[in-house]
């Protein structure tokens, strides 16, 4: 690394300006994570009784988002997201069937295959986007043994009882059980929401269940031994017991869409804290949904629309991200193909700029950082894309800027954008690489041999491809044209 990056890596890590929209507190808040410089992240995965739509891949897109400028920041962040791949009902609460036992029916296979399949479906389409993949990713099966240890404690607490069969959480234990939902109880009580079923084993019908050991559907795939009996665990404790498996007792950042504010989230905090005997998570992250033109796209609704299918289409996966980019993460968002084809174009005249700029001269480093901060300020002012993306923009028209700091910056900024700005316009992929370097060698071979038809048609073959070959004293090298 030149001294110059190292010298703006320095100046990036100070990082202490970041304001995020807060859902805990309805506000957009300073962010200061527990441990100065760190940042434990979690991210509440996919259920993977089907394929991920875009909704749900706009979402990861935000957290990515996120997690990338936390890191351009400077702040070492640790990320993790689980894998539900049991536990979740048809309804968000208690009531419904397990999403992975009906798609074992529906397709005719076990719940493992269901979910091994889909969670390969997941990160084929989640990569293809660019998003980055957390440094912990856990299968809610994996860690039966923590939520065990978690029901026990919270059961000797009084924090939860066991009816029925079954394990409850007692939400009449808390102070401010809605403190998520702004408090918001006469809106969320059971039966005024559709699909949510009566459950008579509960003491208040908000109370939820931290473990089934009997339920209205018999034969479960997935059963595991418990004190309270063989069975298997509620949705909303898999992620507080895999947050605090791995990213401690203290977590800065829990994100999802806005559909887990409630139950999901708000059961996370009441068991979590319940548990912990302390607050747990200080800045709630939520994205809105993608809107396709009938409403709310769901994989329940069927006909999923996946990032795959978008690229059989013929559409850059980027071209989706990009769209995501240009509207705020707090903004519903609509999909259809015409906002697509846009996105589309207006990505690849990006990409043709950026491809056509000549790089002369040296990188200015004043010049450097006064774009370069101009663009942390949008990211830091609770993520707006939109504006760091007009930064680009300002960067590409600038006549008094020389190429070779346009470039930096770019590259710079695409560590955060990943759109690929760079790395499509100007960089060479290895396999390209080899074959150029053979060509060169065999090259250098003819003339040896002093065969220059050979040569020249050796550097004609290249200059058709857009490789130019240069010739110096050191040696041969080359530059895309
Ligand atoms: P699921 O696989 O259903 O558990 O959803 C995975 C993530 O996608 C959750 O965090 C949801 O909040 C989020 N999500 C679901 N539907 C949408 C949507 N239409 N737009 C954006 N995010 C969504
Ligand atoms: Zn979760």
């Amino acid at each position: 690394m030149c001294l110059f990056f190292l010298f703006c890596g320095i100046l990036l890590a100070g990082g202490d300006r970041m304001k995020l929209y807060n859902t805990l507190s309805r506000q957009v808040e300073e962010f200061k994570p527990h441990e100065e410089g760190k940042v434990k992240f979690y991210t509440c995965g996919p259920t993977v009784y089907h394929y991920a739509h875009i909704g749900n891949i706009r979402n990861y897109i935000g957290h990515d988002i996120l997690d990338k400028t936390l890191r351009y920041l400077g702040y070492e962040v640790t990320r993790c997201m689980n894998i539900t791949d049991v536990g979740h009902l048809t309804s968000d609460s208690d009531s419904g069937e397990d999403k992975m036992s009906l798609a074992s029916k529906r397709e005719h296979k076990s719940a493992m295959e269901i979910a091994d399949f889909y969670t390969k479906a997941f990160f084929d389409d989640f990569l293809k986007v660019n998003c980055k993949k957390p440094e912990i990713v856990s299968p809610a099966t994996s860690n039966i043994d923590m939520y065990i240890k978690m029901i026990e404690k919270l059961i000797a607490e009084e924090y939860a009882y066991i009816s029925g069969g079954n394990v409850y959480f007692d939400i009449s234990k808390l102070d401010d059980y809605y403190v998520l939902t702004n408090h918001q109880e006469d809106q969320m009580v059971v039966g005024a929401r559709e699909g949510v079923e009566e459950d008579d084993n509960k003491r208040n019908q908000a109370d939820f269940a931290l473990w089934f050991t009997t339920s209205k559907f018999e034969n479960h795939e997935l059963l595991w031994d418990s004190p309270w009996g063989k069975g298997y665990p509620g949705w909303h404790i898999e992620c507080s017991g895999i947050s605090i498996k791995y990213l401690g007792e203290y977590l800065d950042i829990h994100g999802g869409g806005v559909d887990n504010i409630f139950p999901h989230h708000t059961n996370e905090i009441a068991q979590s804290e319940a548990y912990l005997g302390h607050p747990w998570c200080h800045y709630w992250f939520h994205n809105e949904h993608l809107l396709d033109e009938s409403g709310k796209m769901s994989k329940s609704k069927g006909g999923i629309l996946t990032v795959s299918v978008l690229e059989e289409k013929g559409y850059d996966p980027l071209a989706f991200r990009f769209m995501c980019l240009g509207s705020h993460y707090r903004r519903q968002l609509v999909f259809s193909y015409d906002a697509l084809d846009q996105a589309q174009k207006t990505l690849n005249k990006l990409r043709n700029k950026v491809n056509n700029i000549v790089v002369e001269g040296e990188v200015d480093s004043a010049k450097f950082d006064l774009y370069n901060a101009k663009f942390v300020q949008e990211l830091e002012n609770d993520l707006n894309t939109a504006n760091s993306l007009s930064v680009l923009y300002e960067v590409l028209k600038d006549k008094e800027l020389n190429g070779a700091t346009k470039l930096e910056l770019i590259k710079s900024f695409d560590k955060v954008f990943d759109l690929n700005l760079v790395k499509e316009a100007n960089s060479v992929d290895s396999d390209l690489e080899s074959y150029i370097l053979e060509k060169i060698e065999e090259r250098k071979e003819a003339k040896a041999n002093k065969d220059y038809a050979l040569a020249d048609s050796i550097r004609d073959e290249l200059v058709a491809k857009g490789i130019k070959l240069i010739d110096t004293k050191d040696g041969t090298t080359y530059e895309l044209i």
